[in-house]
This record gives C-alpha cells, sequence and structure tokens, in this order.
C-alpha cells in the first residue's frame, strides 16, 4: 500500500474529495510511492474558510503566545528530524545527508526565527511639531503561501513562518511534485495541538489549488515562490482582485570568478554552487565567468571534480549528487544540454544520464556538466536550466565581466570571488541582483532581505521585510 497523503483543513485530516489523487515518484527509482490528494476549489473554500474562521482568535493571542506555538511546531520537527530528513531525500532525490544537515534544520530556523521577529517587531512612531504619529502594523487575515519543489519545506516554512508571526492565518500549497513533508508537518501541528484553521495545507495542482487561491477573495496576499512563467501568472490574477503579492522567481546567477580570487574554498564553492541538490536551488551559480589568465587550469580542474562527484542513490554517505526531481524535469535538463549542443557549446563533462546499478537503475541521475564555448546571449546563457548544468565563459576586463554577468534576465544572485575590495565594491554595487556574496555562496542570514530583480521577481522576503509584506501599515495621527 502506498502512502496516502491527506490536506490539513482546520485542524483535520481530510483526505482527497472529488479531485482524486495524484501519484507521488521517487526520483531515485523512478517508481510511485505515495499518493496525494488532488485538491480542488472546494477544499481552498473549505481551508479560507477555516483560515477566516480562526483568525480573529489567532490575531488577538499576545505575540509572545504565537511565537510559543511557533517554537513547539519547531521542537517537535527537530525531535523528528531524522524521518522528515528521510523524507524529503526520497521526495525529493537529494543526498540524505544535505536533507539533515540544510533542508531540515533550516526548516525548524525559520519558525524559530519569525516566533522570535513576533515578539520584536514593533510599530513606529513619528512626533511633529504639535503632532504625534504611530504605525499600526496589522496583519492582513487570510494569507496564501506557493511554494516550489526543489527545497520542499525550507520554503514551505519560509514563506509561512512570517505569515503566521504576524498574526495572520494560512492557506498553504506545497508543490504537487513533493507534497509529502509539508504533509508530515500538518499531522505534527495536529498532534502537537496548533490552533486549528491557523495554518491549514491544501494538496494539489496549481492550475486548480494555487488558481483558486490566487482568485479566492477571502485572500488577501499571496507569497509565491516558483518559476518566472507561474509567478507572471499569479501577478495578473493578483493584479486583478489588488492582492498583495511577493513572487520569489527563476534565476540565472553568475559566478565571478577573478585571477586574484582567494583560493581557499575557491573550488569547493564554485562547484558546491553549481551542482548543490543536482543544480535545482535557485541561487546556484548556473554562468561561471572567469578571469582569462586562470580560464584554462581553472577549468580543467574543475572538469575534473565533476568528473569525480559520486553521483547515485540519495541514500548512500558517499553520494554527492541525486537524480533530477521528476521524469518532466529530466527531460526538460536533457533537452537543454542538447540545445547547448546545437548551439555550438563543447561539453566538457557530463552531458549524459547516469545509470546506477542495482535499486536506482530507473532513476533520473543526470552527470555533473561544463560547457563552454557559447556567448552570452545563447539560450544556454540566458534560460534557467535548473539542474546540474553549468556553463563557462572567459572575461578580460572588470567591465566585460559586469557586462556578462548583467547579460540574463535574470537578477536573483551573483558571487563574486576577489581580493581587491574596491573591484568587490564595485561590482557588487553594479550587479543586477537582489543578493551578492563575495567570497563566498549561500551564505545566510535570515534578518537579511531576499528576493530578486528583474524576472526573478518583485519583492523581499527574510527579517522585517517578510513581516512588512505581511501586515498593512495603518498611520494614526493625534493633534496634540
Ligand atoms: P512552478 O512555478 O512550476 O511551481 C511552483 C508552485 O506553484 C507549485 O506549488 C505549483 O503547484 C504552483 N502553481 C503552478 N501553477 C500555478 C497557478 N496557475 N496558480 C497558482 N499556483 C500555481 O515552480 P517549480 O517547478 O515547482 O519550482 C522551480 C522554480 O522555482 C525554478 O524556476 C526556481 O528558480 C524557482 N525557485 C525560486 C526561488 C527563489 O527564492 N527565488 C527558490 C526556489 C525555487
Amino acid at each position: 500500500m502506498s502512502l496516502r497523503l491527506s490536506h490539513l483543513i482546520g485542524g483535520d485530516a481530510r483526505s482527497a474529495s472529488d479531485g482524486g489523487w495524484l501519484e507521488v515518484f521517487d526520483p531515485a527509482t523512478g517508481g510511485v510511492y505515495a499518493h496525494c490528494p488532488a485538491g480542488t476549489a472546494h477544499d481552498v473554500d473549505a481551508a479560507v474558510a477555516a483560515a477566516r474562521e480562526a483568525f480573529p482568535a489567532w490575531s488577538a493571542l499576545p505575540a509572545a503566545e504565537r511565537a510559543a506555538w511557533m517554537n513547539r511546531l519547531a521542537d517537535a520537527l527537530e525531535a523528528r528530524l531524522e524521518d522528515f530528513a528521510a523524507a524529503e531525500s526520497r521526495d525529493v532525490g537529494k543526498p540524505l545527508a544535505l536533507a539533515r544537515s540544510l533542508d531540515i534544520p533550516r526548516a525548524a530556523s525559520n519558525l524559530r526565527f519569525f516566533a522570535a521577529a513576533a515578539t520584536q517587531f514593533a510599530s513606529e512612531s513619528h512626533a511633529g511639531p504639535g503632532v504625534v504619529n504611530y504605525t499600526l502594523r496589522q496583519p492582513l487575515g487570510v494569507v496564501a503561501c506557493i511554494s516550489p519543489w526543489n527545497l520542499p519545506l525550507y520554503l514551505f516554512t519560509w514563506k509561512f513562518a512570517p505569515a503566521l508571526a504576524a498574526g495572520n492565518c494560512v492557506v498553504g500549497k506545497p508543490s504537487e511534485v513533493t507534497p509529502v513533508t509539508a504533509w508530515m508537518l500538518g499531522e505534527l501541528a495536529r498532534d502537537i495541538g496548533f490552533p486549528a484553521g491557523v495554518l491549514n495545507i491544501v494538496q494539489g495542482r496549481g492550475a486548480e489549488v494555487g488558481q483558486a487561491l490566487v482568485d479566492h477573495p477571502d485572500v488577501k496576499a499571496v507569497s509565491f515562490t516558483g518559476s518566472t512563467a507561474v509567478g507572471t501568472h499569479i501577478a495578473e490574477g493578483c493584479a486583478r482582485s489588488l492582492k498583495k503579492v511577493s513572487l520569489e522567481l527563476g534565476g540565472k546567477n553568475p559566478t565571478l570568478v577573478f585571477a586574484d580570487a582567494p583560493r581557499e574554498k575557491l573550488l569547493d564553492t564554485v562547484q558546491r554552487s553549481a551542482f548543490l541538490n543536482s543544480g535545482q536551488i535557485c541561487l546556484c551559480g548556473s554562468r561561471l565567468l572567469v578571469e582569462r589568465s586562470i580560464y584554462d587550469g581553472f577549468r580543467d580542474e574543475l572538469v575534473t571534480r565533476a568528473r569525480a562527484m559520486v553521483v547515485g542513490d540519495p541514500a548512500d554517505a558517499a553520494t554527492q549528487v541525486g537524480p533530477v526531481v521528476s521524469k518532466a524535469h529530466f527531460d526538460k535538463v536533457m533537452g537543454c544540454i542538447q540545445l547547448a549542443r546545437a548551439e555550438g557549446g563543447r561539453v566538457l563533462c557530463g552531458g549524459e544520464p547516469v545509470r546506477p546499478e542495482g535499486r536506482c537503475a530507473d532513476g533520473w541521475f543526470i552527470a555533473p556538466t561544463l560547457i563552454e564555448g557559447l556567448g552570452p546571449a545563447c539560450r544556454t546563457n540566458t534560460e534557467e536550466i535548473f539542474g546540474p548544468v553549468l556553463t563557462l565563459q572567459p572575461f578580460d576586463t572588470d567591465q566585460e565581466a559586469l557586462a556578462l554577468a548583467n547579460a540574463a534576465p535574470y537578477g536573483l544572485s551573483a558571487s563574486i570571488w576577489t581580493t581587491d575590495l574596491r573591484r568587490a565594491h564595485r561590482l557588487a554595487a553594479a550587479i543586477e541582483a537582489g543578493v551578492v556574496w563575495v567570497n563566498t555562496w549561500m551564505n545566510r542570514d535570515l534578518r537579511t532581505p531576499f528576493g530578486g530583480v528583474k524576472q526573478s521577481g518583485i519583492g523581499r522576503e527574510g527579517g522585517w521585510e517578510a513581516m512588512r509584506f505581511f501586515t498593512e501599515a495603518k498611520n494614526v495621527t493625534i493633534d496634540l
């Protein structure tokens, strides 16, 4: 019997109704191992109604009590870390060690971080001659949090934790491709008696559940992380009903390596930034720009390292690269590699599926792939691939590096490697991206603003930015 998931609506587990069931695949084996309810607009109506009902009491709780509930959920999650890590690894195909060290601990940190934020979020006041102003930050009501498949629980909690902390009630919609850990978290919330209706989770397809949330008149805001195509569609829907919307979308992030780059950690980090989670992280550096004087040596070392990476069973401790998430995504990434060849790119390593022996023989594995010989304007260097594929381009000057970095239509993150501080500051200011790292990558402080420019989205998450998004400012002026 395969695992049967459920929705969490008004504190109850609800089975599939009229929508039936969706198959959930194990990407490492290609087999179906679970079924997820295909939610409908009726399920969304029920969840929104439950959230509306819960809102007055939840928003009236003292912030410290909301924080206490969120910390209790984090405690319960941490107590089951191994189960959640195993489930995330199976659902996404990510190495178990990664789910254990990154995804699940970060999901717990998200809950704790925003629990603390709830207790520190304060209203501003502005005293003027003869008047005093104070600004209330009031929760919006019912909000929707729609998340993708690449970091399922990590991103789901990142979205709903600030919403709850600010006093809203949430209807969450995890990706139908990786629904398991959100379902498990819903079960945990029920087990610890989390107030009914405050956090609701409706499983199912984006075009049905997600769309119904975007269209629902009682949903006041939509926080979305996913592809630029879907994000654009959601923005249109939110514009029609004037909902607040936050969009964290795709990336095509440049990594700039100068000849004076600090060598310590450089290759390890560049390799990690390209291939972590099989390259399926919005922050992955997918375009490597290297100063020409060190280009050949750097490329050759990276090729040697990429060839040596262990691709295989995510449950195996030695595995560095698991499968990509689905057959559809496997076909997409392989199609991108084919396109790169057709555009004249030289595949330096990888470029092929990998067929591990044993239980993973039918999984969706792709060898770490490096491609050179393509200019900045081709589709390979402008479209998001979201797989274990890295392109390399040489540059001669800072100006050229900057032009290459900014040539893509996306602008999520960039990483710059140099020991020249003035250059680092100049480039950091000039690069079109919401997040810039110097001599590091994916180094995150949850207080900092997070988000992208250009096709990578609108709005910022993290710290006070998220708390502001999930509240409405109301200014009160008193004549003294
Ligand atoms: P996706 O856009 O296909 O789906 C994301 C979510 O939206 C899913 O839950 C999906 O069911 C839902 N959805 C689909 N159609 C919808 C609709 N019409 N209305 C409402 N919801 C709908 O993205 P994905 O394939 O799950 O995730 C990969 C993408 O996410 C990549 O482009 C990646 O760069 C991006 N991403 C961005 C960030 C970031 O912080 N900027 C983080 C992670 C992933």
